[in-house]
C-alpha cells in the first residue's frame, strides 16, 4: 500500500516512455523509408536524363530546347555540324537569331501558334552559315509541359535537308526539260501557259505567245539523215533561247520540230521584236539545207499571238494557241522564212 502510488506512477512512466520509444522507432523507419524512395527515383531519374542526353548528343539530328521566350536553354552538340556553330555559342540567344528576316517571321508564328494549342509544327527554310554557305533545314517544333524547373517552352530539332532538296530539283528539272535540246518540255509549258490564262479576262500585263516551226524539216531529214536533224533542232533551239532572255519568259519544244515561246508581260510589238531577232538568228546560224529554197540554210517561220493588258474575253490556253498556230499557217502559205501576226 505504501508502495502503491509509486508503483502507479512508475508503470505511467514506463508505458509513456514505451510509447515515445515506439513512435520514435515508427518515425525513423518511415524517414529511412522514404530516403529509400528518394534515392531511388533520383537514381531513375538520373538514369532517364543519362539516356536521353545519350539520345540527344549522339544524334545527327540537331536538338534545341527553347524557354517560353524562344531563348535555347540546351543545344546538342550536333549544332557543330548542323549550323557549324558551337553549342556553348547558341545558348542565352533567340532561336530566330541568324535567320532572315522571312524565315525568322515564320519560327515566331509556329511558336506562337504552339503556345496557343498545337502540338507540334515542322518549318523548312535556307539558311546561310557563318562561312557562307547555304543549307536547307527542316525543322520540328513541339510544345513541351511545363515542368518541376517551370521551363516549358519548347524543342526544335533540325536536319540538314539540302542533298534531299538538291536532289529533288535536279529530278523537279529533268520533269521539266526536253531532252534532246534542253528547252523546256511540253509538261512544263501547258502548266505554263495555263497558269498565265487561268482567271478572268481582267489581265494586269500582257502575253504574248510565238509558235516556231522549222522550214521543210522533213527534206532536211531526208536529205541530211534524221541523227544530222537531230543536231540540228538543238542549233535552232540554241538560237532561241539567245533571243529569249528574260526570267519570266519560256521556250519549250512543242512536238517534234515545232518550238513555243512564251513571253509574260510582252506586248505586241516586243513580240514582235523577239520573233524577228529568233527568225534573223537561225538563218544566220548557215545551217546548209540545200532543199529549203530560195535560202539553201536552215530557217524557221514564226506564228505570234498577243493577249493585250487590260480587260478583255477570259480567254482560254487552247485559243491563245490556236490563234499563234492559225498566224504561222499563214506564215508558212505566205512563203516561209517569216514572222506572221495573229490578226484578230
Ligand atoms: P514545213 O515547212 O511546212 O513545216 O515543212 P516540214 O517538212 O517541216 O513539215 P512538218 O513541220 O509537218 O514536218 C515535221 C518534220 O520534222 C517531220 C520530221 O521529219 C521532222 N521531225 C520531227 N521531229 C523530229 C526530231 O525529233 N528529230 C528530227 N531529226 N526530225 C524531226
Ligand atoms: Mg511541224
Ligand atoms: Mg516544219
Amino acid at each position: 500500500e505504501t508502495l502503491a502510488a509509486w508503483s502507479a506512477a512508475a508503470r505511467i512512466r514506463w508505458t509513456s516512455f514505451g510509447l515515445i520509444l515506439t513512435l520514435a522507432g515508427i518515425a525513423a523507419w518511415r524517414w529511412a523509408h522514404q530516403t529509400r524512395l528518394r534515392r531511388a527515383s533520383e537514381m531513375a531519374l538520373a538514369a532517364r536524363e543519362a539516356e536521353f542526353r545519350l539520345l540527344a548528343e549522339s544524334s545527327s539530328h540537331m536538338i534545341q530546347r527553347l524557354d517560353a521566350n524562344g531563348v535555347q536553354v540546351y543545344v546538342s552538340p550536333a549544332a557543330a555540324d548542323v549550323l557549324g556553330i558551337a553549342p556553348a555559342a547558341l545558348l542565352g540567344r533567340s532561336i530566330v537569331d541568324g535567320l532572315d528576316r522571312e524565315s525568322a517571321l515564320k519560327v515566331g508564328a509556329v511558336l506562337h501558334k504552339l503556345r496557343f494549342g498545337t502540338r507540334g509544327e515542322t518549318l523548312v527554310f535556307k539558311r546561310e552559315l557563318p562561312g557562307g554557305r547555304e543549307v536547307w533545314l527542316e525543322v520540328a517544333f513541339s510544345r513541351m509541359p511545363t515542368t518541376a524547373d517551370g521551363l516549358g517552352g519548347f524543342v526544335a530539332i533540325t536536319r540538314d535537308i539540302t542533298r534531299q532538296k538538291q536532289e529533288q530539283e535536279q529530278l523537279d528539272a529533268l520533269a521539266n526539260t526536253d531532252a534532246l535540246t534542253g528547252l523546256a518540255n511540253r509538261r512544263a509549258f501547258d502548266n505554263r501557259l495555263r497558269l498565265l490564262t487561268e482567271g478572268t479576262g481582267d489581265r494586269a500585263a500582257p502575253l504574248s505567245l510565238l509558235m516556231i516551226d522549222a522550214d521543210k524539216f522533213k527534206l532536211y531529214n531526208d536529205t541530211y539523215g534524221h541523227a544530222e536533224g537531230d543536231v540540228c533542232l538543238k542549233a535552232i533551239a540554241g538560237a532561241v533561247m539567245q533571243s529569249v532572255s528574260r526570267r519570266e519568259d519560256c521556250a519549250a519544244r512543242f512536238g517534234g520540230e515545232e518550238v513555243a515561246v512564251l513571253l509574260p508581260g510582252t506586248g505586241f510589238e516586243g513580240a514582235m521584236v523577239v520573233a524577228q531577232a529568233i527568225c534573223a538568228r537561225v538563218a544566220n546560224l548557215g545551217l546548209q539545207h540545200s532543199a529549203n529554197q530560195p535560202w539553201g540554210v536552215v530557217t524557221v517561220s514564226i506564228g505570234v499571238a498577243t493577249l493585250p493588258a487590260g480587260p478583255g474575253e477570259a480567254l482560254s490556253a487552247e485559243a491563245l494557241f490556236h490563234r499563234a498556230d492559225k498566224a504561222l499557217y499563214r506564215a508558212k502559205e505566205g512563203g516561209r522564212n517569216r514572222v506572221v501576226a495573229d490578226e484578230t
